[in-house]
């Protein structure tokens, strides 16, 4: 049986988590969050008391990871480290900064890849990431690079942040981002830039059910749902 795959590159705070699932929901989809997996590993890594800027010690580490996922009823994915449910835990700044550390090595990423891949084979699924559209998925149905401007990414992760009770500044916050893009842009292994075939969406002027509608608009004009 045929299933359908969207693909959801970007920057982080394009608010893709949110909106991907947004989208998932409204058509039947299931929802993956790629970051979340990376930021089980991340988080994997800080526990273990391992530098996520170490690459061997990282590699070191994967056989004894156990990193699963399920799907709760209301679409939420939790995240799983050796049997723990992190789904919290892999939310703050610090493991932000480790899965994105962890992200840039090969060994990592090929690890993660199959599980990846397989739910894209089993369920009609709209992921987000940054490598989807250009290597997990080249094949997707859809495709959509969701972007907004670095500022505008900054100042929602500060509303964010001090909404969840952990309030940070906003030049931090803005400064952090823009080293987080960087690396996940320029670095050598699945680096974050737009499919040619994807349709880039910028929805830095844009509330939050327009960015919903336009990106419906954009599936539907490509698969029959
Ligand atoms: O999307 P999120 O902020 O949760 O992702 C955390 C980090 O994981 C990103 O900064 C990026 O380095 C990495 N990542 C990745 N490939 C993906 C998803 C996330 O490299 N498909």
């Amino acid at each position: 049986m045929k299933h359908y795959s969207v693909a959801i590159d970007g920057p982080s705070g394009a608010g893709k988590s949110t909106l991907a699932r947004a989208v998932a929901g409204k058509f039947g989809f299931l929802y993956v969050d790629t970051g979340a997996i990376y930021r089980t590993v991340g988080l994997s890594a800080l526990r273990a008391g391992v530098d996520p800027k170490d690459a061997g010690a990282v590699t070191a580490l994967l056989p004894e990871t156990r990193v699963e996922l399920s799907h709760a009823d209301d679409g939420l994915q939790h995240m799983y480290l050796n049997g723990e449910d992190v789904t919290e835990q892999i939310r703050t700044p610090e493991v932000s900064m480790a899965a994105s550390a962890v992200a840039a090595y090969a060994s990592v990423r090929a690890f993660l890849m199959d599980a990846q891949r397989d739910l894209a084979k089993t369920h009609n699924v709209v992921m987000d990431g940054r490598d989807i559209g250009t290597v997990v998925l080249p094949d997707a149905d859809v495709k959509i690079f969701l972007t907004a401007s670095a500022q505008e990414r900054a100042w929602r992760r500060t509303l964010e942040l001090s909404k969840r009770g952990t309030p940070k500044p906003y030049e931090e916050v803005l400064a952090e981002l823009e080293a987080r893009d960087r690396d996940d842009a320029n670095r050598t292994e699945a680096p974050l830039r737009q499919a040619a075939d994807a349709v880039r969406l910028d929805n830095t002027q844009l509330t939050f059910q327009e960015t919903v509608d336009a990106m419906s608009e954009i599936i539907q004009g490509r698969i029959d749902v």
